[in-house]
């Protein structure tokens, strides 16, 4: 028996961007294939008066518009109940930023319901009424939870099992999940007067795996000096057990 099929529900105010990027290359491929599933629901459905309002002003005052909790209530309502074992996350600046980490938890899951806020936001009281978690994709601010959706499915779907060869998504040691990735090259072998490093063309493996670790270091070391320090602790940690 194969994996029942990952199962995401998208809450949206614009259904027509979805599946958008995911309907292509290995995610399109593997949704044709039923290794996952889409459901994405227009939240304006779930207002219920004349004008399907879906926002309001903020009490207190201030800039801009909130997502009314009564509408947004209903929609979770509607497509995922009390009992529906996967995790409820609402997309939002404030939110945990998303890791490989967190990625990899959630593929495990039996599938995601994401809400995707718009405006300034949505109503407090409907993220605590409805237990959403609130994941960030980045410090910076977008328009709309679409692409960070998008983004985040993107991550997930990749790491379900089927989707990617055994090769591409072999697991690193657990300590070299925190470094960047080692410098690629392809033919041809010469391009605009620059050439490929010679341990590539040298068919060493070990040499080869050496060399790309070194590089993977320096890089790491060189921008991101947060992700080196932790790189450091767990190879040393890594270290203290073997020997
Ligand atoms: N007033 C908010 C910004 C709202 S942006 C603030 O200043 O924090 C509108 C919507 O875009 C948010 O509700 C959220 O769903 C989405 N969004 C914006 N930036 C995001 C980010 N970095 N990660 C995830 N979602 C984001």
């Amino acid at each position: 028996m194969s994996n029942p099929a990952f199962a995401a529900t998208v809450l949206t105010l614009y259904p027509d961007m979805f599946p958008g990027p995911l309907g292509f290359a290995l995610a399109g491929q593997a949704l044709k294939k039923g290794i996952w599933s889409l459901q994405v629901e227009n939240i304006r459905d779930y207002a219920l008066d004349k004008h399907h309002t879906v926002d309001d002003t903020p009490y207190g005052g201030g800039p801009g518009m909130v997502l009314k909790p009564d509408v947004l209530a209903r929609a979770i309502d509607a497509v995922s109940s009390a009992d529906d074992p996967r995790p409820r996350l609402l997309m939002s600046p404030r939110g945990e930023p998303l890791t490989q980490e967190l990625v990899r938890e959630f593929a495990k899951a039996p599938g995601l319901l994401i809400v995707c806020g718009r405006f300034e936001g949505v109503d407090e009281r409907v993220i605590e009424g409805r237990g959403l978690r609130e994941i960030s994709i980045g410090d910076f601010v977008l328009s709309g939870g679409e692409p960070a959706a998008i983004c985040l499915l993107d991550a997930v779907v990749r790491l379900l099992p089927g989707v990617m060869g055994k090769y591409e998504s072999g697991e690193w040691e657990s300590f070299e999940k925190d470094l960047l990735e080692y410098p690629h090259y392809t033919r041809p072998r010469e391009w605009e007067g620059r050439t490929v490093p010679e341990v590539l063309l040298s068919g060493n493996h070990a040499e080869i795996a050496r060399w790309r670790l070194k590089q993977a270091e320096a890089i790491t070391q060189a921008r991101r000096p947060d992700l080196w320090q932790r790189y450091l602790a767990r190879r040393d940690r890594a270290e203290d057990t073997d020997g």
